[in-house]
C-alpha cells in the first residue's frame, strides 16, 4: 500500500468533508448528510456524513468512524479517504463498507474535542439504567485546577501543578478522576452531558437501517492522543468474550489490543461509544475497537485540553490566546510532523484491511 503525502490531512473541517464525498461518490458509494443545526467558523454548515457501499458481501459490514472527538477527526477523516482512494486505484472491497465521517462536526470544525454542548461525545453513550449524573471520585476536588473560570493569562504553571498532582495521587488515581467521565460540571473537561446528544440521537435511529440483516460487524473508530508518538493501539471498552478476543488476535495480532479487564488498560471511562454499540443487537457479532493513535505525553494533552476550553467558554474566539489554544489542540491530536502523519496513516489503513481480511474469513 503506497504512503500518502502529508497533504492528504485536510487544513479544516469544511475541506475534510468534501474529499470524503468525492472520493465516496467515485467509489459509487451512497451518500447521506445530516444537519446538526450549526455552522462553522466559515459559515458552513455541520454535517455529519455517511457513506455506504453496496458491497457483494451484504451480511459483514465494515464500520469505519472519525471524528467522535471532533479535532481528532483531522486524521480519522485522512485514514478513510486514503482508503477509499487506494479502493478506486485498485479494487473495492467485497464486504460492504459503512463509513462514518465527522460524528462531531462541530469539534471538527471548531477545533474541540468536545461538541457544541460541551460534551465529550465518547462519555455520552450511557446505557439504560445509567444515570447522566455523577463524578469519579477526585473530580470535584480537581474542578478549579481543570476548569479555570476566567480568561486565560499569559502565564500559568500549569506543569508544576500537575505535577504536584501526580505526586500527590499517582498517575492512575489522577487519570481515572479526570478523564473518567463527569456529570455535574457542564463546562468542565470531560463532560458527559445531560442526556443524548444528536450524534447518539441519529446513531440511534439510523444505524439499525444502515445495518439492517448484517450478522457481522467490524467496527473501528478512529482517535488520537493516546500513547506514545506514532504507535497505535486497540481500545476496548466492553468485557470481550472468548470468541471476541480470538478474532481481534486472529485479525489484528494478539498484541494489538488492551480490552477493559486488561492490567494495562489507561483507565476505564463512563459512557463509552463502543460499549453502546455492542449493546444495541445491531449484529449477532458486534465487534468494536477504538483504535488510538499516539501523539504527545499525557500531561502536554491535558493542558491543551485545559487551555482550549478555558479559552473557549472564557475569552472570545478572536483573542490572540483563543487562536493559539485551538492551535495547540490542533498539533496535540494532528501533529504536523510528516512522519507522524504517513506512518499513522498508512497503519489506519492497515488496521482497515486487517478488519476487512478478518470478517471475509470469518
Ligand atoms: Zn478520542
Amino acid at each position: 500500500m503506497t504512503t500518502l503525502p502529508p497533504t492528504t490531512f485536510s487544513p479544516d473541517y469544511a475541506t475534510a468533508r468534501q474529499r470524503f464525498q468525492q472520493s465516496a461518490s467515485r467509489l459509487g458509494w451512497r451518500l447521506e448528510s445530516y444537519s446538526i443545526g450549526l455552522h462553522g467558523p466559515t459559515g458552513e454548515e455541520l454535517e455529519f456524513d455517511v457513506a455506504l457501499s453496496h458491497g457483494e458481501v451484504t451480511d459483514k459490514v465494515l464500520v469505519v468512524s472519525s471524528g467522535l472527538h471532533g479535532v481528532e477527526g483531522f486524521f480519522g477523516s485522512a485514514v478513510q479517504v486514503a482508503c477509499m482512494e487506494h479502493w478506486l486505484s485498485t479494487e473495492a472491497p467485497s464486504v460492504k463498507c459503512l463509513f462514518l465521517h465527522g460524528l462531531n462536526a462541530y469539534g471538527f470544525a471548531w477545533l474541540r474535542r468536545f461538541d457544541e454542548s460541551n460534551v465529550d461525545p465518547n462519555r455520552n453513550f450511557l446505557l439504560p439504567g445509567e444515570h447522566f449524573e455523577g463524578a469519579p471520585d477526585g473530580y470535584q476536588q480537581l474542578d478549579r485546577f481543570l476548569n479555570p473560570r476566567h480568561s486565560p493569562s499569559p502565564w500559568e504553571p500549569f506543569t508544576l501543578k500537575a505535577l504536584w498532582l501526580i505526586a500527590r495521587y499517582g498517575m492512575p488515581a489522577l487519570r481515572q478522576s479526570i478523564a473518567g467521565g463527569q456529570y455535574t460540571f457542564p463546562q468542565g473537561l470531560f463532560f458527559g452531558g445531560k442526556g443524548p446528544s444528536r450524534s447518539q440521537q441519529i446513531l440511534r435511529e439510523h444505524m439499525p437501517l444502515w445495518l439492517n440483516g448484517c450478522r457481522q460487524v467490524a467496527h473501528l473508530d478512529f482517535h488520537t492522543g493516546l500513547g506514545r508518538f506514532t504507535t497505535h493501539k486497540l481500545l476496548i471498552d466492553y468485557p470481550l468474550s472468548e470468541a471476541q478476543r480470538n478474532w481481534f488476535s486472529h485479525w489484528f495480532g494478539a498484541d494489538s489490543f488492551e480490552a477493559i479487564d486488561s492490567a494495562e488498560m489507561a483507565y476505564e471511562a463512563r459512557g463509552g461509544f463502543g460499549r453502546w454499540c455492542v449493546s444495541q443487537r445491531l449484529a449477532a457479532n458486534y465487534l468494536f475497537a477504538c483504535a488510538e493513535f499516539g501523539t504527545y505525553g499525557g500531561i502536554q494533552v491535558l493542558a491543551g485540553l485545559r487551555a482550549e476550553n478555558q479559552a473557549h467558554h472564557w475569552g472570545s474566539p478572536q483573542d490572540p490566546s483563543t487562536i493559539r489554544a485551538k492551535r495547540r489542540l490542533m498539533e496535540l491530536f494532528c501533529p504536523a510532523s510528516p512522519t507522524w502523519r504517513s506512518q499513522c496513516v498508512t497503519s489506519g489503513q492497515r488496521l482497515i484491511e486487517q478488519a476487512l481480511q478478518g470478517l471475509l474469513q470469518s
